[in-house]
């Protein structure tokens, strides 16, 4: 039995069922958001009582709260092996760290980016006539490799990629594309969202330029996030938000801006948030050597293998060279969205629907009524995936009639 690899909070709550009675909830949507760890949770107890604002007051609390401050930022960066003149900015998120990455390529500079990426991923760089966006294959083989082809030209500052899709939960060959972008004179950024809770990444080993993570998908609780990368271009680059705490002086009709993480992070930053983050990568990191990916690895296969057992349900690319928790799939001849419903009401499963903010590779996926995404992470057991092909089992071996309506647009009890 596949037991959970780390305690994380909410595991064994009771949810209504809309056929009577209650069960214990399957969180069977990680890739989503990841319920926090009880070590994050405890950490976060720990420091609520106690902060202030951070980087001004002399007061006590508020030399806590900075020194707390920045030993998250380092603990965040020492988890992904930032180099010496690396800087950690901390952010809102994923979404949040891209969009500074955005604004920070010098003048002139063109980005390379594939058409498959989550909006994330695509509509900040997208929307500059300086970005080529190619169109992305099925799989990380036929991206990567009209990548290189496109890199080879020599005409881009900056590829940017996912380390993992949210769709179908397939790992890019980071090191090959790195190598091909620096080869070009190009340097590479990553979005680490989905990949990030599954698998390690030394950006100095793996070659990565520019990292973005989020800390809910990490489990750490929303609001929290970074961008770790080289500094260059972080220093000399527009301030992502204007404002107090990002200046060393101003003056009626000047501003110095300081350098450093404090150029991007004006305002009052998230104290608790980035702890929560940093011990949620301690935690993390003290797994032993091959455990998340054994755990992980041990319920993607028994997820796909019995999914497959099902005639009546469709997997897309099941078995990708290199892949975490993530799959997804298709009832044919049934809304996703109605059988999402279906797995909650009556089966207290908690799975995601619809095209995942990748609308571009749901599309070429031949997604484009949607998909039902079932992903796994640290808390997830065995049992809780074969509830997910019992509940499914019966959907498609008995074909109950589903008793849902459309509220709001969504199905629903
Ligand atoms: N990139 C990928 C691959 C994602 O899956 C997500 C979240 N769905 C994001 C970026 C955006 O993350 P956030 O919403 O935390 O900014």
């Amino acid at each position: 039995a596949v037991g959970a690899l780390l305690p994380v909070v909410g595991a064994g709550t009771l949810v209504p069922l809309a056929t009577g009675g209650s069960t214990t909830y399957a969180n069977l949507d990680n890739a989503a958001s990841a319920p926090a760890l009880v070590a994050v949770a405890e950490r976060v107890a720990q420091v609520l009582p106690h902060y202030a604002s951070v980087h001004r007051g002399a007061g006590w609390l508020s030399r806590v709260s900075t020194a707390l401050f920045e030993q998250a930022r380092e603990g965040v960066g020492a988890f992904v092996g930032a180099r010496p003149d690396d800087l950690v900015v901390l952010t809102r998120s994923t979404t949040d760290a891209l969009d500074l990455l955005s604004r920070a390529v010098p003048a002139g500079g063109r980005v390379l980016v594939a058409d498959v990426e989550h909006h994330a991923n695509l509509l900040p760089w997208q929307r500059s006539a300086r970005t080529t966006v190619v169109p992305g294959g099925v799989d990380a083989e036929e991206t990567t490799t009209r990548l290189e082809a496109e890199l080879a030209t020599g005409r881009y500052a900056l590829l940017t990629v996912a380390g993992a899709s949210n769709v179908t939960g397939e790992v890019l060959p980071l090191r090959r594309l790195a190598c091909a972008a620096h080869d070009a004179g190009t340097r590479i950024a990553v979005d680490g969202a989905q990949l990030l809770p599954h698998r390690r990444v030394d950006v100095g080993r793996d070659g990565v330029d520019y990292l973005a993570l989020s800390g809910h998908k990490l489990y750490a609780p929303f609001g929290s996030g970074a961008l770790v990368g080289r500094r260059d271009w972080l220093d000399v680059a527009e301030p992502y938000l204007a404002g107090g705490g990002a200046t060393l002086d101003v003056r009626h009709d000047d501003v110095r801006w300081a350098t450093g993480s404090d150029r991007h992070e004006a305002g009052s930053p998230n104290v608790v948030g980035a702890v929560a983050l940093a011990q949620a990568c301690t935690t993390l990191a003290a797994l032993a050597p091959g455990a998340l990916e054994e755990h992980e690895g041990a319920l993607r296969a028994r997820l796909v293998d019995g999914l497959e057992t099902l005639t009546g349900v469709e997997v897309v690319r099941p078995r990708p060279r290199d892949a975490v928790g993530v799959v997804t799939c298709t009832v044919p001849g049934r809304s996703v969205s109605e059988v999402a419903a279906y797995l909650s009401a009556e089966h207290g499963i908690g799975v995601r629907d619809g095209r995942f903010c990748a609308h571009r590779f749901a599309d070429a996926l031949g997604l484009a009524d949607g998909g039902l995404r079932i992903s796994t992470g640290v808390g997830t057991t065995g049992a809780e995936v074969d509830r997910l092909l019992d509940a499914l089992r019966r959907l498609v071996t008995s074909g109950p009639e589903l008793r849902y309506g459309v509220v709001d647009g969504r199905w629903a009890p």
